[in-house]
């Protein structure tokens, strides 16, 4: 009987954003929460998952700061297990920050979750569900929250009386069949690698369009499996989110949190 090698899985965290949207004037991954910067957390949550034996983290380009906060992590884990970590720096956009992270990535890698740094609180159970379904056969995995807001899609258009620019309904998709959907993705690396390689022939305004790796293995026609992702799960984004992060963190949620 031909022996199946053991899968090792990497773990991806993109951090190369610049967090604009928070307002801070430092990139996401460096706003603080709980007195620490937010980047800390994530990778607190991946080592506490178990399931990597190599983690990259992929951070702005010229960001001592953030090199800084990586050398510190790495000192805080690297004595304690025989986990391998990679620091790359991160490309104009998300894809690119992936791509330069899968290019470092150990050859005996067999499967890899990309996670945004943007989600500091992820549970264990989420990166359970993922690397269990890839540990079944599936090629691409996602987790997903089902959609508790209708979803419409709009177009531009004008007001009739002044012709003011708005918008307007274009449709009205099913919301029960509409997933919102986290991170960590989880694939099969010779896919994932295939599917950034066919990204690459894209023009700019397709590949402005991709907001998620899971897109571009679904454009390869391979099927995208989803498991249940959490609230907890959240991408904090707006100063909203950091709020509830803190309060999720340490504050005032956190007894009755029970989420896995
Ligand atoms: O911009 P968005 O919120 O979708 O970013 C999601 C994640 O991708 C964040 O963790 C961010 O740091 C990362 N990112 C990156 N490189 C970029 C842009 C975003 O690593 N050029």
């Amino acid at each position: 009987m031909t022996e199946v090698p053991s899968a090792k899985c990497a773990v991806v965290i993109v951090a190369a954003g610049s967090g604009q949207r928070l307002g801070q004037g430092v990139p996401k991954a460096r706003v603080l929460l709980g007195g620490e910067p937010m980047l800390v957390h994530t990778v607190r949550g991946v080592v506490r998952s178990g399931i990597a034996s190599q983690i990259c983290i992929a951070v702005p380009a010229e960001d001592a700061a953030m090199e800084q906060i990586c050398t510190k992590l790495v000192g805080e884990f690297g004595s304690k297990t025989d986990l391998q970590w990679s620091i790359v720096a991160g490309g104009a956009d998300r894809a690119e920050s992936v791509r330069a992270a899968l290019s470092v990535l150990a050859s005996d890698i067999t499967t890899v979750l990309i996670h945004d740094a943007a989600r500091p609180l992820t549970p264990a159970g989420v990166f359970d569900r993922v690397s269990h379904a890839l540990r079944d056969g599936a090629k691409a995995v996602i987790p997903a929250l089902a959609v508790v807001d209708t979803i419409k899609t709009v177009v531009p258009a004008g007001l009739p009386g002044t012709g003011a620019g708005v918008e307007k309904v274009s449709g009205t998709p099913a919301r029960s069949r509409l997933r919102a959907i986290q991170t960590p993705q989880g694939f099969d690396v010779d896919t994932l690698r295939r599917a950034h390689e066919h990204a690459q022939s894209l023009d700019a305004a397709s590949a402005a369009l991709i907001t998620d790796d899971a897109m571009l293995v679904e454009a390869l026609g391979e099927d995208v499996y989803v498991v249940q992702g959490s609230t907890h799960s959240l991408k904090v984004t707006t100063p909203t989110d950091l709020l509830l992060a803190e309060a999720m963190l340490a504050g005032p949620l956190r007894p009755r949190w029970i989420e896995g």
